[in-house]
């Protein structure tokens, strides 16, 4: 017997090519099969940058799904839309009118 058999690890697949660390999407097929497609999982939700609440309107997609949708589509259109949400924008906008009143 090999004295260095008690040596040899099986190592661990890394944690990229497991499959559980990818999402499983169940999908049927035009032949009436159901099959289970592993896709990437998605980022986390868009955050307000003033207070830290999830943004609406922003769609939570991987950067190369983003690209094919519309850039109308991937934030709200106004001012600060997709980094504040309407709350913070409305206390800068104001905050920047006083401002602006001083000078
Ligand atoms: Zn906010």
């Amino acid at each position: 017997m090999n004295l260095y058999f008690h040596r040899v690890r099986i190592k661990m697949p890394e944690p990229y090519k497991r499959s559980r660390s990818l999402r499983r999407v169940k999908k049927v097929t035009p032949g009436a099969r159901n099959i289970t497609h592993y896709e990437k999982r998605k980022p986390q939700i868009a955050h307000c940058g003033g207070c830290g609440r999830p943004l609406s309107g922003v769609p939570r997609e991987r950067p190369s799904d983003l690209k094919r949708i519309p850039k109308t589509q991937r934030r709200p259109q106004r001012p600060y839309g997709g980094v504040l949400c309407t709350i913070c924008t409305r206390q800068k906008m104001v905050k920047m009118a006083r401002n602006i009143e001083l000078e």
